[in-house]
């Protein structure tokens, strides 16, 4: 199958989040198994000098933005046989220090920039000599995407292939004013209610959920509560109506990134067989954070994008009532301001005990990932969540809350003793979650029990191979080449 994907981040080109590892990786694991997929990402800052053999395309974009024409260039990389990445070049949008915002405030234009880059996915899966059998488009920024091909279609584009919208977060919907509509030169009609217009304004996820053939999510339990109105953000009835095109598939960890051998960022190798050099790992960290040096104090940490879902402020109640223990805490993250003055805060009162960095750091993810006994995920509502899954990986046993892909990829002790990697909690309070603490460090001290966590956490396999295929039947389906799947 030849597959268009297009997403606004794609790692290793940019990344604010797991979007960003997802599209990477589905895109590598798509040419693996043999079929050939494009993807059209944003050219942000630097990318030309960080990947010198990226080739100008002898291709000009030059495409309606209301009233006046913007123009692009575009660049492509072929990382891979089967694999190639479309870069959009329209500096006045993408050449900027952030992806979405700087200091913390989003970028005004936004829904211009992101206007702009779906008519160029559009207007590439159109013309490009590459046709692709499917257009597959992730998260607000591309969810135009669909209905823009729709018009096209009436306008004359013969065959346009069948679309496929996945929803990553669906608490980030790209709604802007209505004034935005304009931008898309979309004709009247597609601003209603069965359209891309929600409460008078325009609401972009919303036009692919509307027009798309097919509907993902990033995991079946997270399918499931998105057609529900505590986790459906205002879109679950619109959702419950399209449950018949609507699949949860977990994603995949891409392994090759994600390993505890041969890992540069890591100091010393280790597997399931041979653990030790995880303990010099945690004590390298320990070290590297500024915090005692201790194999005997347990050490839980976090590596996350400091926002409200993923549940800082029962984490801070819990690490205050908690850390009396003794017990080490290591974060990595950024984002509200708030949030992260929270953090530092408490490392500044227990500095022999909790240790923050405000940032974004490839490298110290992956030594706290592999450093820490526990890993901390306590989050209000979780799409899929792939921290929770590098940590079984490197047998860093992960607390978690009992919601979407966190519930799908973590087996607790009560569901299932001899195969449990994890700790679950239900409510969402400090006090569950800091039983879920005691409970960590319970195991903590029966080194027999931990082992056999380890064991079963290292064991288990989200590699690509699976979800793929998940992928591929979907991608059938919008093509008529089986029955639809239901969530
Ligand atoms: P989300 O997409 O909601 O942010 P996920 O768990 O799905 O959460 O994916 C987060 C990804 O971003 C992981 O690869 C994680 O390691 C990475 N990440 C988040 N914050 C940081 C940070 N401050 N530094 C480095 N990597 C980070």
């Amino acid at each position: 199958m030849k597959i268009l994907l297009a997403s606004s981040e794609v790692h290793p080109y940019s990344k604010t989040g797991g979007l960003a590892d997802m599209v990477g990786a589905l895109g590598k694991a798509l040419a693996v198994a043999g079929h050939e997929a494009a993807i059209v990402t944003p050219l942000y800052r630097g990318l030309r000098e960080k990947f010198p053999e990226m080739r100008h395309v002898d291709w000009y974009l030059n495409l309606p933005m209301g009233q006046r024409m913007v123009t692009a260039q575009l660049w492509m990389l072929v990382p891979q046989p089967g694999l190639v990445i479309y870069f959009v070049d329209q500096p006045a949008y993408f050449d900027r220090a952030g992806i979405y915002h700087e200091d913390n405030i989003s970028y005004l234009d936004n829904a211009e920039r992101y206007v702009f880059f779906s008519k160029c996915v559009a207007h590439l899966a159109r013309y490009l000599p590459w046709q692709s059998d499917l257009v597959h488009v992730h998260d607000w920024q591309v969810g135009l995407v669909p209905p823009l091909m729709l018009q096209q279609q009436r306008e004359g584009w013969v065959k346009p292939p069948p679309t496929c919208l996945t929803i990553h977060n669906l608490a980030y919907q790209g709604v802007f004013a209505p004034e935005a509509f304009a931008l898309t030169n979309l004709p009247e009609e597609f601003f209603g209610v069965e359209g891309v217009e929600y409460y008078g304004q325009l609401n972009c996820l919303k036009a692919g959920i509307a027009f798309a053939d097919r509907i993902t999510t990033v995991s079946p339990r997270y399918a499931r509560e998105i057609t529900t109105e505590e986790f459906g953000c205002g879109l679950d009835g619109f959702l419950r109506n399209r449950q018949g095109r609507l699949t949860g598939i977990l994603n995949g960890v891409d392994y090759g990134d994600w390993t505890t051998t041969k890992n540069r960022f890591l100091k010393a190798s280790y597997s399931a067989s041979s653990i030790r050099g995880k303990e010099r790992n945690k004590l390298e960290l320990q070290r590297e954070m500024g915090l005692p040096a201790d194999r005997k104090i347990p050490l839980f940490g976090t590596v996350s994008r400091l926002a409200e879902q993923k549940g800082v402020d029962i984490q801070l109640g819990a690490l205050e009532e908690m850390l009396y223990t003794g017990l080490q805490f290591v974060l990595l993250g950024s984002g509200s301001p708030v949030f992260e003055r929270a953090y530092v805060d408490l490392a500044r009162r227990f500095p022999l005990q909790v240790a923050v960095r405000i940032g974004f750091n490839e490298g110290l993810s992956h030594r706290i990932e592999a450093g820490c006994d526990f890993y901390l995920m306590p989050s209000q509502f979780e799409p899929c969540g792939l921290n929770q899954m590098y940590s079984l990986r490197y047998g860093t046993i992960p607390i978690v809350r009992a919601v979407g892909g966190l519930d799908d990829s973590v087996v607790d002790y009560i569901a299932n003793a001899e195969l449990a990697d994890g700790i679950k909690f239900r409510e969402y309070s400090a006090v569950a979650l800091a039983k879920g603490i005691r409970k960590a460090l319970a195991l903590y001290q029966e080194p027999n029990l931990l082992r056999h966590y380890r064991r079963n956490a290292m064991a288990v396999d989200f590699s690509w191979e699976r979800t793929v295929e998940d992928y591929l039947r979907v991608y059938r389906s919008a093509l008529g080449m089986v029955t639809p799947v239901k969530a």
